[in-house]
């Protein structure tokens, strides 16, 4: 049975974010995509993580400057979604390669099926008693689940890959 809380998240298309864009890199954490943070670094600095072989996110001139046109992303909105449609739209990302909720958006790392007993308590009781699918981030311990919110995301995610 597939889940989306237990797919792999997918391998090949990494990215490091500037410091300016933390709601577009929890977009793609929430996506499925490796997205570090990059926060305290100059220019310099930031272009020298091309090398990581993560596809920078950048809305900094002199980064863009620096680097060959395959090492990065230049966002020249301001809203996540539109930063979003510029990144799937250059890189060319299809729908099967994201793998929505399989991360932690808080701390990038993949989310894990945990036992709906082990939540107990550390969750609403409402969502105890509504919800039998959980996950958890190994890092941080924050509790995942198929709510609203994320049914939400889901739609714009659709919306995403449809437009
Ligand atoms: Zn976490």
């Amino acid at each position: 049975m597939q889940s989306q809380t237990v797919e792999q998240a997918p391998a090949g298309i990494r990215f490091t974010a500037e410091a300016t864009l933390g709601r577009l890199a929890r977009w793609l954490r929430m996506l499925g995509f490796d997205t570090c943070y990059a926060s305290g670094l100059s220019a310099p600095q930031f272009a020298a993580l091309a090398d990581s072989g993560r596809i920078l996110l950048t809305r900094t001139r002199r980064v863009k400057e620096r680097l060959p046109a395959e090492c990065f992303v230049f966002i020249a909105d301001d809203d996540p979604f539109r930063q979003m449609a510029r990144v799937r739209r250059q890189l060319g990302i299809q729908r099967h390669q994201a793998r929505p909720f399989s991360r932690c958006v808080r701390c990038n790392r993949p989310v894990q099926p945990i036992d709906r007993d082990a939540v107990y308590a550390r969750v609403p009781d409402y969502v105890w008693e509504t919800h039998t699918r959980f996950s958890t981030c190994p890092q941080c311990g924050r509790i995942y689940w198929q709510g609203s919110h994320r049914r939400r995301c889901l739609e714009i995610i659709e919306k995403l890959f449809s437009a």
